[in-house]
């Protein structure tokens, strides 16, 4: 991450309540908080707060979370936790597919969006370069455990060796166990977000992924896919 010394959080929300339990409670735990009290003033400000995570209430005076989480997402991959008043499962589908990482529905218990910005912020250190952090303990989930240290990845229990990219993807979908990694944030994270190449890679580098993972590639039990939207590792396949 960067080299500053505590996180800052982008507050985009509108209802002042909101705002004032958020800038306390953040606060309390060590984050910087910068607010933006709409869409537009969210944009104008986003490249001079430079925040490494953002908080993004859906329905916004002038300019719409999901467009605010559209523009961001051209320019950066900061991890975005959409925030609406009521959640439906299409509202977590756009959230999605805009380019969200997480999402949360009001009301929340503070703790509870703390402890989610704290693992988005965990993940994409994780995946920042795309590659594992050092330092990183081994994870396992279901039949797969991952030693990103030692580049090792296990599969009920046989060392299996994978090239790098397989390694890379592997490594995102299991540390995001149990949330749908959509198709645009795997190529971001594996290939970068420079990558303009063909698509299909992401299915290839699936399919070899499956070959190696699944006890019948045929029929996927780890490594689902997620029509119009992406992949998933199931948490408990
Ligand atoms: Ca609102």
């Amino acid at each position: 991450m960067s080299a500053k010394s505590s996180h800052v959080v982008m507050v985009v929300e509108d209802e002042e309540a909101f705002i004032d339990a958020l800038v306390v409670g953040l606060r309390r735990e060590g984050f910087g908080v910068e607010v933006a009290r709409d869409g537009a003033e969210a944009l104008t400000n986003f490249d001079r707060v430079n925040p490494d995570i953002v908080l993004l209430d859906v329905m916004l005076p002038k300019v719409s979370g999901t467009d605010v989480c559209r523009e961001i997402r051209k320019k950066s991959q900061v991890p975005i936790i959409m925030v609406s008043a009521k959640g439906t499962e299409i509202d977590t589908v756009v959230g999605l597919e805009v380019g969200a990482d997480d999402y949360i529905v009001k009301p929340y218990r503070i703790r509870e969006l703390i402890a989610r910005v704290r693992a988005a912020l965990r993940r994409s250190s994780v995946a920042e370069s795309g590659a594992p952090a050092n330092g990183v303990s081994s994870i396992n989930v279901g039949d797969v455990t991952i030693d990103p240290e030692q580049h090792v990845v296990t599969v009920r229990g046989q060392v299996t060796k994978l090239p790098l990219k397989e390694f890379e993807l592997l490594y995102v979908l299991v540390a995001n166990a149990g949330r749908v990694m959509t198709r645009d944030t795997l190529i971001d994270r594996v290939w970068g977000s420079d990558y303009y190449g063909d698509t299909k890679t992401l299915d290839v580098h699936i399919k070899r992924l499956r070959s190696k993972v699944e006890v019948d590639p045929a029929r996927p039990t780890a490594i689902l896919t997620i029509r119009g939207l992406g992949y998933k590792f199931e948490r408990s396949p």
